[in-house]
């Protein structure tokens, strides 16, 4: 019955012109999709620069669309977000993850696991009772959860967001400001966040190669970082330089393609023992 519906609604959309129908093909099947829970999770490694210890992971959204074939978060998160589907969504990733990261402390794997959170889900008033009932049926310790935000999706309501952001650390969970660097409001912002980490964005990070403006920006964010105690994580390291480089500022994790590109929940722990074994 739900198949027949989202494909009776393809067809409809065939007629409309460009454009929109993706669109609109997209926020029906993602319907079916969460119907059908069939969204992967998958995780990318996060590691002590210096020693390569990996001590997290962060949890990223898939979606292998049955006609289209995989389609980036990029541009369904915000379909999610415009068709009512976000917090439908956020929960069942937080589910993925939270069980891929039991799973890792079953065999003996101490790891914590990032969930993003989008500006709307932010905003969802389920949102601190949905974290916590996750944390309790899977048994994870909320300190092992950590949440990304971003600054925009805190300015959209910035008293509200607050609001809720003490909520979810009231329940013990971390909270990290993903793609720092790139709002317009990072300084006056990061103080009144009850927020424990920063992710600089990948865009500085990947600049830190030419050796311009870039070097200066990260050094920056990590010694800030360093000044109001919070740990600083580095995305999108592509290469070993680059890592040698952040761990010599004393940035405290990275994450990229040279450590592991994300991976399905599942091939995690060998990755991590063939990882081991090397
Ligand atoms: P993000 O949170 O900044 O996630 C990091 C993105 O950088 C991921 O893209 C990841 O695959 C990619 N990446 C990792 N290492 C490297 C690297 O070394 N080089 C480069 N160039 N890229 C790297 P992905 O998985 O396509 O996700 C894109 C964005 O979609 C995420 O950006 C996040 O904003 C959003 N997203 C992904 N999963 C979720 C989710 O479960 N919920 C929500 N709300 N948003 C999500
Ligand atoms: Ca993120
Ligand atoms: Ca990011
Ligand atoms: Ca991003």
């Amino acid at each position: 019955e739900a198949k027949a519906s989202s494909r009776q609604i393809r067809v409809y959309e065939a007629g409309l012109g460009h454009e929109g129908p993706r669109r609109l093909t997209l926020a029906a099947d993602l319907r079916v999709a969460l119907r059908e829970r069939t969204l992967a999770v998958h995780v990318q490694p996060q590691a002590e620069p210096g020693t390569g210890a990996v001590l997290s992971a962060e949890a990223l959204v898939r979606w292998s669309h049955p006609e289209l074939g995989p389609v980036s978060p990029e541009e369904f998160i915000p379909i999610a977000e415009r068709n009512g589907l976000i917090g439908e969504l956020t929960g069942q990733v937080l589910d993925g993850a939270l069980a891929a990261s039991a799973r890792w402390r079953a065999a003996g794997q101490d790891l914590g696991i990032a969930v993003n959170l989008s500006a709307r889900s932010l905003l969802d008033d389920d949102l601190v009772d949905s974290v916590a009932r996750a944390l309790h049926r899977h048994g994870v310790p909320p300190a092992r959860l950590t949440l990304e935000v971003t600054e925009s999706s805190v300015m959209s309501d910035p008293a509200r967001a607050v609001a809720v952001l003490h909520e979810l650390r009231d329940l013990g969970v971390r909270l990290s400001v993903d793609d720092f660097g790139t709002g317009y409001s990072s300084l006056s912002y990061l103080k009144r966040l009850p927020v424990q980490e920063v992710k600089i964005d990948r865009s500085f990070v990947i600049g830190l190669r030419e050796q311009g403006d870039d070097v200066g920006i990260v050094r920056a964010i990590v010694d800030l970082g360093r000044h109001l105690g919070l740990e600083v994580v580095a995305e999108g390291v592509e290469d070993g330089d680059t890592q040698t480089v952040l761990s010599g500022m004393g940035c405290d994790l990275i994450q990229g393609y040279h450590l592991g590109r994300p991976m399905p929940a599942e091939e995690f722990l060998p990755w991590l023992a063939a990882r081991a074994a090397a």
